[in-house]
Parts: C-alpha cells; sequence; structure tokens
C-alpha cells in the first residue's frame, strides 16, 4: 500500500516537472518569437521612412524641376510672341513696299503727257505719237467711210459713254478722235482756205491742237448739227454729255464764257473718272486747276 502512495506522488511530481517543463518551453519560445517579429518590425519600420523620405525628396525634385520648366515654357511663349509679332511686321513691311512699287511701277508706266495743260503757248511736241492707239467702232462714227483712232486704254471708257447715251435715246456720234500732227496741220490749212486765217483760229485746229494728237480726246456731233457741229450747245447730245461723261471719265476742255479760250461744246477729253467727277461736283473746269493738282490724279487715270 505505502508502495502504491509513493508511486502515486512520485508519478505526479513527475507530471508538475513536465508541465513547468512544457510552461517553459513555451514561454520560452513565445519570448524568442516576439524579440524576433519586434526586431523585423523595427527593421520594415526603418525601411519604410527610408523610402518615404527617398521619395519626399524625389517630389521635391520633381517640383523644383516642374516649376523651371513652367517658367522656361513661359519664355519660350513670350518669345515666340516676339518673334510672330516681328514676322507680321515684317509682312506688313513687304506688303508696304510692294504697294509702293507697284504704285511707282503704275506711275511711271502712265504718259504725264496725257493729263497735261495745253495751250496756245503750250503745245504737244509734234513728234509726240501716244503709246497705242486703237480704232473706234464704225457704229459711233458721224462719217463711216473715215476711220477714227483713240487712246486704247480710252477707248473702253469712250465705248461705254457712247452705248449709254444711246440707251438714254441720245443721237450722238464722234466725228473724230486722234490727230497726228500733220493730220491737224493740214486741217488748219483746210480750214484757212475755207474761212481765212482769223477764222480758222477761232475753231479747235488750234486751241484743241494737243489733246486731240494725245489721243484721249473725242469732237462729238449730231446727225443735225453735222461736222462743223451748228447748234450743238442747243442739242440734247450736249445736255447729256453735260450731266454724264464725267461717269466715264471724259470732261469739256473749253467751256462758255471761260476766260482764255472760245466756247467748243463738241471737244470732250478723257481725265479720268475720279478726277473728271471731282470737277463736275464741283463744277470746275480742267485748264483752271493747277498742274500739280492735276498730276495727283495721274495714278488713277484709267482706274
Ligand atoms: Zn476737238
Amino acid at each position: 500500500m505505502k508502495e502504491f502512495f509513493e508511486r502515486q506522488i512520485s508519478f505526479s511530481l513527475f507530471k508538475i516537472v513536465l508541465t513547468i517543463a512544457i510552461t517553459i518551453a513555451v514561454f520560452s519560445y513565445g519570448v524568442i518569437k516576439y524579440y524576433s517579429l519586434n526586431k523585423n518590425l523595427t527593421h520594415t519600420k526603418e525601411q519604410f521612412e527610408t523610402t518615404s523620405q527617398n521619395l519626399q525628396s524625389d517630389i521635391k525634385k520633381l517640383e523644383t524641376h516642374l516649376a523651371s520648366t513652367t517658367t522656361e515654357n513661359i519664355f519660350l511663349n513670350d518669345f515666340l510672341t516676339v518673334l510672330k509679332t516681328r514676322n507680321t511686321d515684317y509682312k506688313n513691311e513687304i506688303e508696304d513696299i510692294n504697294l509702293t512699287v507697284s504704285k511707282l511701277k503704275k506711275l511711271t508706266s502712265t504718259d504725264p503727257e496725257l493729263l497735261q495743260k495745253y495751250s496756245k503757248i503750250y503745245f504737244l511736241n509734234e513728234n509726240y505719237i501716244p503709246e497705242e492707239l486703237s480704232l473706234i467702232d464704225t457704229s459711233f462714227l458721224f462719217r463711216k467711210e473715215k476711220p477714227e483712232q483713240i487712246h486704247s486704254k480710252v477707248k473702253p471708257f469712250l465705248e461705254m459713254l457712247m452705248l449709254a447715251a444711246r440707251a438714254d435715246g441720245i443721237d450722238i456720234s464722234v466725228v473724230s478722235g486722234y490727230r497726228s500732227f500733220g493730220t491737224q496741220s493740214t486741217l488748219k490749212s483746210q480750214y484757212s482756205v475755207l474761212y481765212g486765217t482769223n477764222g480758222a483760229n477761232r475753231f479747235s485746229a488750234d486751241q484743241g491742237y494737243s489733246e486731240h494728237q494725245l489721243g484721249t480726246t473725242v469732237d462729238f456731233t449730231t446727225k443735225k448739227n453735222g461736222v462743223m457741229f451748228v447748234g450743238f450747245d442747243k442739242s440734247p447730245a450736249y445736255s447729256w454729255l453735260n450731266e454724264n461723261a464725267h461717269r466715264f471719265g471724259f470732261t469739256l476742255s473749253y467751256p462758255a464764257s471761260n476766260k482764255y479760250y472760245i466756247f467748243e461744246p463738241w471737244h470732250w477729253r478723257f481725265v479720268g473718272v475720279e478726277f473728271a467727277t471731282k470737277l463736275h461736283d464741283e463744277n470746275k473746269h480742267f485748264n483752271e486747276q493747277a498742274e500739280r493738282d492735276i498730276n495727283a490724279y495721274l495714278i488713277k487715270l484709267f482706274d
């Protein structure tokens, strides 16, 4: 019996010791594991902090770079604007130069004689011949059998005038256009034979001489008034010309009751639409204008 109890006690002791040993072992394992995990955690935390710092530093660098790039971009944009403006300026300058050149070309290609004032004192050179002459359409001529010429650049204006007048029911024809120096001399001697020197001088053979030699001037008449223009100033054709000729660039060279010349209602000179219109609207006459004022219209002569 005693033996049994002793065995029981020693067995119980053994169980206790075993339990304590297991508990110590488990506890030790737990402690070791805790320290190990704690160490790992500390390391990871440190790594995280380092990475975070690096990232923040990178972000700062990028921000600085972005700021400098933006400044550079603004600068480049400004520079581009300056270049664009300069380019536009150059373009405008070139356009201005081109315009001036084309104006000069136009001016130098327009015969200055075409707007010159002529008188009994100042004649056109006897060798002067217009740059180009064209035949006036026979349908517009008073004498169909006698060809008449006009300055080629004036021809379309004369044709428009004739068509407009006839469209308004006006009887009007061209008696003469261009006259060379030779023709003019012959004409004058014919007049002299018919009317004597004094009588002949009263005609356009003297005063309109140079203007006909230019090729820009025509004498109009009607069936009723004939080649001698008798009573032309009372004709509907003359009234129509007074109201409308300026629209086609023509002006009356020798108006009634002027100080210098005898009245020639049939004799109309081309001076360009703008100038003829100005003279018409202001009720002024070509030969009364200052030559320097007249010359301002040379560039617009055939506009
Ligand atoms: Zn004439």
